[in-house]
């Protein structure tokens, strides 16, 4: 049996995980969240996260098209992202390479000094790692945080009546991608998304303390919103036309041939937050100033999980970023 057979990545994960101890009282969130919670054993009160995500060669990014000082961003920023997800801190990276031997050092330098700029800016301190040879260059960074338990968001912290927001528009990484692939001349703006994204680090720990569930998108609006129903056991109703779109993203679309809305749903790597908030804890960030964008609401697990189309029909939400299909 191939692993799409069995539906992909996160089926996958089930099956293996069922194979290894991965419950302690300490554990307070494990596999199923952006990082793992960690209780108990920090001084100051505070859970100790950790998170870690992987680059592979040709598979999260070409050579050709990035430099190596935009993969070093990238790598640390969507591990940085998972971190803000929680509401919490990043504090300290683990990195693991794995070089084909005809790597240029100046090459693997430029990688680092990437990394280093991203860790300047989120604040993270590098604490070790692992070097190797392997056929392809593979980076995997484990990163670790902190959260004050009060502002802890889960995934499986939605209740029925929250609004859904995302902290900016949706889509954008996609669209670049789609462009570059299609060998059109791409917006600056666009190929910045995709090869080197920011986080939403800026406005998480405003976020965090009012937000019930909290996500990072970084398979499409569509598995996220699925993620955050199914841990919270809810169902949720997203309407297409508040999902915010980039004007450009737009214009990708019409060029590529594909429809905005799927970049918005299924392409990956925006790294936005999606989080529930009660309507009046919604008002609050407004009035702090913080730009965020209503884009449907959580509903009753029997309600099921739909968008509601311009038209006023409704579909399942559908789709997200499957690393098997
Ligand atoms: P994210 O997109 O936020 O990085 P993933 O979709 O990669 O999260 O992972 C979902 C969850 O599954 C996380 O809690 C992660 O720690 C866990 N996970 C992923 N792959 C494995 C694995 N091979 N073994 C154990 N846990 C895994
Ligand atoms: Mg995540």
């Amino acid at each position: 049996m191939r692993i799409a057979d069995i539906g992909g990545e996160f089926t996958l994960i089930e099956r293996l995980c069922a194979h290894v101890p991965a419950v302690h009282k300490n554990l307070l969130a494990g596999i199923g969240d952006d990082a793992a919670v960690i209780g108990g054993i920090q001084a100051d009160g505070s859970h100790l996260l950790v998170t870690t995500d992987m680059l592979v060669e040709n598979s999260h990014f070409k050579c050709e098209w990035a430099a190596p000082e935009q993969i070093g961003i990238k790598s640390v920023v969507c591990n940085v992202s998972d971190i803000a997800a929680m509401g919490g801190t990043p504090t300290f990276m683990f990195v693991s390479l794995a070089l084909p031997p005809t790597t240029e050092v100046e090459w693997a330098e430029s990688l680092y000094r990437g990394m280093g700029r991203a860790c300047r800016r989120y604040g993270v301190i590098l604490a070790g790692g692992d070097t190797t040879h392997g056929a392809a260059v593979t980076i995997n960074i484990a990163l670790l945080g902190r959260v004050a338990p009060e502002n802890l968001c889960l995934r499986s912290h939605a209740r029925p009546g929250d609004l859904l927001c995302v902290t900016g528009p949706v889509g954008t990484a996609a669209a670049g991608l789609a462009m570059m692939s299609a060998g059109f001349e791409t917006p600056d703006l666009l190929k910045e998304k995709h090869l080197t994204p920011g986080c939403r680090l800026d406005v998480s720990p405003a976020i965090a303390p009012r937000a019930h569930a909290m996500i990072d998108i970084s398979d499409g609006l569509a598995a996220e919103v699925n993620h955050i129903c199914k841990q919270s056991k809810t169902g949720a109703e997203i309407v297409a036309a508040d999902i915010p779109l980039h004007p450009l993203a737009v214009e990708a679309a019409r060029l590529t041939e594909n429809d905005p809305l799927s970049f918005a749903l299924s392409g990956g790597e925006d790294f936005e937050l999606l989080f529930s908030i009660a309507p009046q804890d919604r008002q609050q960030l407004e009035r702090r100033g913080i730009d965020v964008v209503t884009v449907g609401k959580v509903t009753d697990a029997a309600a099921g999980i739909f968008l509601r189309m311009p038209d006023g029909k409704s579909q399942a939400l559908a789709g997200g970023y499957n690393h098997f299909s």
